[in-house]
């Protein structure tokens, strides 16, 4: 039997202590396999995004396990979970972190050159996805001379460029106007369709979470098993 490419198992995380402390996750257990497409569906404040970012790796939970690709993450070094998220994960935020004054091919290919990787490949490997997205006539353009729908294309660029098996989006459309966020979106399915990208996306528009091979609702830091029980339903 394989293991899951991800998997928590009863997962808890508060923030602050004493009496501002707060229990943004209580006890959350998922498997998430290879290729899949997973929504993290909930209304504001439910612990969505701790739970993706618990999962990414980008943060500890105080009590629980987590697994990547069977391995508990516990017994990895950080040079080991560096490595993991670098090599195996990409992230698209809902807020673009684009560096405003550096090219389009400049932020597409930051991850790599942070790797050490020789200029002429990146510059290869960043057209080459800039083409995939259809921007490679925008290489050239400042990041801030794009309009948003284009903005998010290039940071999916950017979470792409390394061949990431895991794909992270945080409200990835919640920027967007719906035509756009539809073509965001589009993208983002045929990734996962064409080229087996696993997706993850936390979102609270019920339409996105449609389109996934599978939803997990939380509210107030638990797993719930109806969108109406999640209030998230439109
Ligand atoms: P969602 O993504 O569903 O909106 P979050 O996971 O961001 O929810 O947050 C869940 C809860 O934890 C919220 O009440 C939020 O205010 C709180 N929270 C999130 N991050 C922090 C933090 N760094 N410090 C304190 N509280 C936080
Ligand atoms: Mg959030």
């Amino acid at each position: 039997m394989t293991s899951p490419l991800l998997e928590a198992r009863d997962i808890h995380k508060s923030y602050g202590r004493g009496s501002t402390r707060f229990d943004a996750l209580s006890g959350v257990s998922l498997a998430i396999d290879a290729g899949d497409s997973v929504a993290i569906v909930g209304k504001s404040g439910s612990g969505k995004s701790t739970l993706m970012h618990l999962l990414a790796l980008l943060d500890a939970p105080d009590s629980g396990s987590l697994f990547v690709g069977g391995a508990d993450a516990r017994g990895l070094s950080a040079r080991q979970i560096g490595r993991i998220r670098n090599a195996d994960f990409g992230f698209v935020f809902q807020q673009f972190f684009l560096t405003p004054n550096a090219t389009v091919l400049d932020n597409v290919i930051l991850p790599l050159t942070i790797a050490g990787m020789a200029p002429r490949e990146r510059k290869a490997r960043g057209m080459a996805v800039l083409e995939q997205l259809e921007l490679a006539d925008k290489a050239k353009n400042k990041a801030t001379d794009l309009s948003g729908g284009q903005k998010q294309r290039v940071v999916i660029a950017r979470a792409l460029v390394s061949n990431p098996k895991v794909l992270f989006a945080d409200e990835p459309t919640g920027n967007l106007d719906t035509t756009t966020g539809r073509l965001v979106e589009d993208i983002l399915f045929s990734l996962n369709r064409d080229h087996g990208i696993t997706l993850v996306i936390v979102t609270h528009d019920t339409d996105l979470a449609a389109r996934c091979d599978r939803q997990i609702f939380v509210r107030d830091g638990r797993q719930v098993h109806a969108p109406e029980l999640a209030g998230a339903a439109a």
